[in-house]
């Protein structure tokens, strides 16, 4: 095996990283990340991490369960590949979706698969798009999403999110996307109650909405709870206000469970937390554990019921859409989420006992707001508590902090100044006071080189 010293050099050299700025890797490289075992990673070098993001928010069940690799194994010499075109099909696609949908909201009975959460939202705008057609009315084109959100980095996947450094790159988007104010109630609602800055946040899509034209408007868009943004937990208001306005203009509702689904807020599904009802749910990460890649898109009788039986068919397709080898290890890992009762697990037990950890660290000089719901939560950094005033962007305190918690032996996510963490669902309780011991650590350490 390459020296891991020889490795950074040629990642260097040839490696062009998602997300990362490369100039910024400079002469220390990327950290190498070799195995895996629980919720734990190690690098090259020999350095463990308790992997509090589940590496992409992804790894559910944790890392080295043999049974997934067994899964793969075993589909790979039986059936390497094959695909859903022209009327095939293999069992582990037919029984994957099967099951997703056992496990869906009722009204939920088909499933689009796709190779990832960014494909699952290709094919969501273009199968709202292509649904209103269907219905006779093609002039309902417009999408409404959320600023700050992230959908992918596909074309439409870009477009539908609201992050403006990706909107500043690479050209124009995908026309008929409109954005609309998130529900932060942390850095953007400070001035009223978050019940009356949630409504806010609803309203603000009703007037979206009546600018655009009322019969123009297909679909909204939005995570139940907000991932990639800073895990921006909705106030209570929101959904039910949303919910219902959506219903009085006749707009499907969207629900990326990419983040949310498989668990990650104590039930099957996010929408469930929220009582929210989608017509369309893009599904990914969680759904084979990170393992594979696989993504889908469940959709509801409503939408499906036009697709079969006005509308023949819809050129749309990819080359691994329910890949057998992936739809097996997804297939196995929702299995053995069953079997060990992992939603309940994150929904009775290792839930609530996070929220009551993690709130603790408000009382840390640097934490303005602890949050948490099920197994995501978010720490917002402050320079001053009482004023909930930030530090000075330009001090990149978020990236001070995600660097010491990597050497102190944790994987937090900065996103701006906000710390985010989304563990494997698998995590004990022994492991979640671990992870706020580390986590605490790491804070005292960013105030101590602040201060410094
Ligand atoms: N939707 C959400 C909410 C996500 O968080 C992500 C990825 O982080 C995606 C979609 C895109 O998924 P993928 O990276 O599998 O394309």
């Amino acid at each position: 095996r390459l020296s891991s010293e020889r490795l950074k050099a040629l990642d260097t050299a040839h490696h062009l990283h998602p997300f990362t700025d490369y100039k910024a890797l400079g002469e220390e490289g990327s950290r190498i990340i070799t195995e895996a075992d629980g919720i734990y990673i190690q690098d090259a070098e020999g350095n463990r991490m308790l992997d509090a993001m589940a590496g992409l928010w992804c790894v559910n069940l944790g890392y080295g369960r043999q049974e997934l690799v067994d899964a793969a194994t075993a589909q790979l010499q039986q059936l390497p590949y094959y695909n859903n075109f022209f009327k095939t099909t293999h069992p582990p696609a037919v029984e994957l979706a099967e099951t997703l949908c056992r496990l869906a909201p009722k009204h939920m009975n088909r499933v689009f698969f796709t190779g990832s959460g960014s494909e699952a939202n290709d094919t969501v705008v273009r199968m709202v798009r292509h649904y209103w057609a269907l219905k006779g009315k093609p002039e309902k084109q417009w999408i409404i999403a959320r600023e700050n959100a992230y959908h992918g980095s596909t074309l439409a996947g870009m477009s539908l999110g609201g992050m403006a450094a990706m909107h500043g790159q690479g050209g124009p988007a995908v026309p008929a996307i409109t954005h609309v104010r998130q529900p932060y109630w942390f850095t953007e609602g400070r001035d009223m109650s978050p019940d009356a800055f949630g409504q806010a946040c609803a309203d603000a899509i009703e007037e979206r909405i009546l600018e655009l034209g009322e019969d123009k408007v297909a679909a909204f868009i939005a995570e139940p709870v907000q991932g990639a943004g800073g895990a921006i937990i909705p106030p209570q208001s929101y959904w039910p206000a949303v919910k219902k306005m959506l219903a009085k203009y006749d707009i499907l509702l969207v629900a990326d469970e990419v983040i949310c689904g498989f668990g990650r807020l104590g039930e099957w599904f996010g929408s469930e937390h929220y009582g929210l009802e989608p017509d369309l749910m893009p599904v990914a990460k969680g759904l084979s554990s990170g393992y594979l890649p696989i993504g889908g898109v469940l959709v509801g009788d409503r939408v499906a019921q036009t697709l079969i039986e006005d509308g023949g068919e819809f050129f749309h397709g990819f080359t691994y859409s329910g890949h057998p080898t992936c739809a097996a290890v997804a297939l196995k890992n929702l299995q053995l989420m069953e079997a060990e009762g992992v939603v309940e697990h994150v929904r009775d037990e290792v839930g609530p006992y996070l929220a009551q950890r993690w709130k603790e660290l408000e009382q840390h000089p640097l934490v303005g707001e602890a949050r948490s719901l099920g197994l995501i939560g978010a720490l917002e950094i402050v320079a001053d508590k009482a004023a909930g005033k930030r530090f000075d962007k330009t001090l990149g305190v978020g990236n001070l902090c995600r660097d010491i918690c990597f050497d102190t032996g944790l994987v937090m996510r900065s996103v701006g100044d906000t710390m985010v963490i989304s563990p494997p669902l698998v995590i004990t309780k022994a492991q979640i006071d671990e992870l706020v011991g580390l986590a605490t650590a790491a804070l005292d350490e960013t105030a101590r080189r602040l201060q410094a």
